[in-house]
């Protein structure tokens, strides 16, 4: 079994290294601090062909894989969470459902923008009353003489406002659970589509999360993502990958915070010495170290099996699950070693803490991986 990167996966991993430290790093407070949902480096990244991840190139995409996906999200998460998520959710569950699912008409009409940039992309599964148990969500698709009349409200969606492209999941056969989802592909100008203010929330700052108000939402046939009654299938699919970028995403955090947690151990002197001599700080570096090494190992092993065609949506949940526990313990042993320090908004730690909790809610819960996971076992 080859652990190492290939040449490519290096050059990813080189180039996104450079943005993040260049561009993210030092806009990452005042993200926080202001939040700033962060469209300059939106744009930027864009520039770079990192909105076209997953995109393959014949539709204007970096054609990646998994692995140069996850180093690339891991990366940004170094320096700023927002940033990160913001990214991850366009490039894996906006995306690549169209990638994957995608009619060559839709293709050739959504990929470009997408992967260019000119489009950002949400994706619109959770309601108010249906969120772990999203097989029984409300919104739901009529047929009209053009194609379907969309109505109901989504909430919590991850760059609601300022997507170009919702996929949204509604009901075809109210009643039916998750046999009667069917996916769409909404225009984010669609004027029966319209988005509630911006939630405050305890971290992620600069990303934006908002309530999806759909009302007579008309949408074409043509509009439709597969089939009738495939819908939840294709939610699956896109959170089985979305799950590579939250690992990812927590790994990036982890790694974020034993960076600065070794180096402030060098330079912090208490009874006459740096605190790095301590044991105690020593042990806990040490245990941040192997979990961060464990957390990303795991991320690339179901990133590629998924790039290999292999079933990977256990992997994903254990990588989920493995990574975000991780990023939450090792962000605040971090701020620890910082001691009061750590405790003010002036250091990134506070912020890293405040942004790990939410990878352990999103694209499932940490509760809902374990029942993955378990029904996973149960198949084999
Ligand atoms: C910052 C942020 C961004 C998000 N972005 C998006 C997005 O872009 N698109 C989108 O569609 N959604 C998004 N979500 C929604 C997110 O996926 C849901 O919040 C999550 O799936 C949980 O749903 P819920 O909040 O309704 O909690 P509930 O489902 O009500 O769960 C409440 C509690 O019960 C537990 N629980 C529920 N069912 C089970 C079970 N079967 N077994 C064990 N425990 C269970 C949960 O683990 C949780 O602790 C986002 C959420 C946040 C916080």
């Amino acid at each position: 079994m080859d652990l190492a990167l290939s040449p490519e996966q290096q050059e990813v991993r080189t180039l996104a290294r450079e943005f993040a430290e260049r561009e993210v790093k030092p806009r990452a407070d005042a993200i926080d601090h202001n939040s700033e949902f962060p469209r300059d480096l939106v744009d930027k990244a864009a520039r770079l062909g990192l909105l076209g991840v997953l995109v393959p190139d014949a539709y204007g995409g970096a054609g990646l894989d998994h692995v140069s996906f996850a180093i690339f999200v891991e990366e940004v998460a170094r320096f700023c969470a927002s940033t990160a998520v913001i990214l991850d959710v366009h490039n894996s569950v906006g995306t690549e459902p169209v990638v994957i699912f995608g009619s060559e008409e839709q293709k050739g009409r959504w990929l470009p923008d997408l992967a260019q940039g000119k489009k950002l992309a949400a994706f619109a599964l959770t309601e108010p009353e249906a969120g772990s148990d999203a097989a029984h969500l409300k919104t739901t698709a009529t047929r009209s003489d053009r194609g379907y009349l969309l109505n109901g409200t989504k909430i919590f969606i991850t760059n609601a406002g300022e997507a170009g492209l919702y996929v949204v999941m509604a009901s075809t056969r109210p009643g039916s659970g998750a046999d009667g989802i069917t996916a769409f592909l909404v225009d984010g100008d669609n004027p029966g589509l319209k988005v509630g203010p911006k939630f405050k929330k305890m971290g992620l700052n600069g990303s934006a999360i908002a309530e999806v108000y759909m009302e007579n939402c008309a949408v074409d046939e043509a509009d439709r993502l597969g089939n009738e009654g495939q819908g939840f299938r294709i939610a699956m699919r896109a959170l089985d990958s979305g799950r590579i970028g939250i690992s990812a995403q927590a790994v990036g955090l982890a790694q974020g915070a034993l960076d600065d947690a070794v180096a402030y151990a060098r330079e912090r002197k208490q009874f006459g010495k740096p605190i790095g001599e301590l044991q105690t700080i020593q042990n806990k570096v040490a245990d941040m170290a192997v979990k961060i090494r464990a957390a990303r190992w795991m991320t690339w092993k179901a990133s590629a099996l998924c790039d290999a065609g292999l079933p990977f949506t256990r992997e994903a949940s254990m990588a989920k699950l493995f990574a975000t526990d991780a990023a939450m313990e090792i962000t605040l042993d971090a701020l620890q070693v910082f001691g009061g320090y750590g405790y003010l908004e002036e250091y990134p730690m506070a912020r890293r803490v405040r942004d790990a909790k939410a990878c352990q809610i999103y694209e499932g819960t940490n509760q809902v991986q374990r029942v993955v996971i378990a029904r996973e076992l149960e198949r084999v």
